[in-house]
């Protein structure tokens, strides 16, 4: 699993990303030591339940760097990978929250903004079980790091639904942002994802609005799933097949429910974030929750930026 893969930008010191040149190496050492699994073996074993060897690569949330450096690593290594792509920015032409969070940390950093933050959060706006956790934290944090972490914990998943978007209005205008952020410089173009599947690039739904599925209502879930298929359904004169891959990852970010609904809107397979390999009995009994390493797990993953 990969998100940012980009040189460093120094107008954005606190941007946490892949260095391109170490997803190069990266790309390197997996041939060398796993090799990759080509498109046709992976979809055999999705059919059969029989896994195969070797690495497949993902990309999460359509950013421009997909296009702009992935794609060209990838062709110019005769590999293929899955862009699961939020169709929301397509429609409000904006960044999407989670991503407006790592704009303003990557920019001002994790300290700052925590700062900001603890002014403008008040208990009333927290999700009833996280009031507690919330008053427990401490804002005594040693690293930049660790305040970014805080951050997005109290942004994502703290604060209900309800007010997130306020409060993250609130910071944006304490810290305006650099105007030459489009949302045409951070996501791809319908026309780049078109031209990236005629490649034999795999494009994915990565939902709608980029929520924790688990905190929406089935309804709404649904609305998630179908809608963001739709858009990439047209934008690409038809998909090479369905696939999903659920906002945060991690068991707690879905329910039943979801892959359900996934099961019944035609979708062939779904990604979590787990750490580990994909083996048969995932491939016969969930193939809407398969495991996914993050890349900064093996050599030369590690993000920079913190
Ligand atoms: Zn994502």
């Amino acid at each position: 699993m990969y998100h940012y893969v980009r040189p460093t930008n120094p107008e954005l010191p606190y941007f946490r990303h892949l260095h391109l040149e170490d997803f190069k190496k990266q790309l390197d050492y997996f041939a060398e030591q796993y090799g990759f699994c080509s498109m046709v073996d992976f979809l055999r074993s999705i059919k059969t339940g029989i896994p195969k060897t070797g690495v497949i690569l993902t990309f999460d949330d359509g950013f421009s760097d997909h296009y702009q450096y992935v794609w060209p690593c990838l062709q110019e290594r005769g590999l293929w990978g899955i862009f699961y792509i939020p169709t929301g920015p397509y429609h409000s032409a904006k960044l999407l929250d989670a991503h407006r969070i790592h704009m303003l940390l990557g920019k001002h950093g994790g300290r700052m903004i925590c700062d900001a933050l603890k002014d403008i959060v008040s208990e009333d706006m927290l999700s009833h079980a996280h009031i507690v956790e919330f008053r427990t934290l401490t804002y005594s944090r040693q690293k930049n790091d660790d305040y970014s972490n805080l951050v997005k914990r109290i942004l994502n998943y703290y604060i209900s639904y309800d007010y997130r978007q306020r409060v993250i209005d609130d910071l944006m205008s304490m810290f305006p942002p650099d105007e030459r952020i489009s949302t045409g410089q951070f996501y791809m173009s319908t026309e780049e994802i078109r031209q990236m599947q005629a490649t034999g690039m795999i494009i994915g739904s990565h939902a709608v609005n980029h929520l924790v599925m688990s905190k929406l209502t089935t309804d709404n879930q649904e609305k998630e799933i179908k809608e963001s298929f739709n858009f990439l359904e047209q934008i690409t004169d038809g998909l090479t097949l369905r696939t999903f891959c659920y906002p945060y990852g991690g068991f707690y970010s879905f329910t039943e429910d979801t892959e359900k609904l996934l099961e019944d809107n035609g979708c062939l397979f779904s990604f979590n974030v787990e750490s580990r390999d994909i083996d048969a009995f995932s491939l016969k009994n969930r193939l809407q929750a398969l495991p996914r390493y993050d890349c900064n797990e093996f050599p030369y993953g590690s993000v920079r930026g913190q």
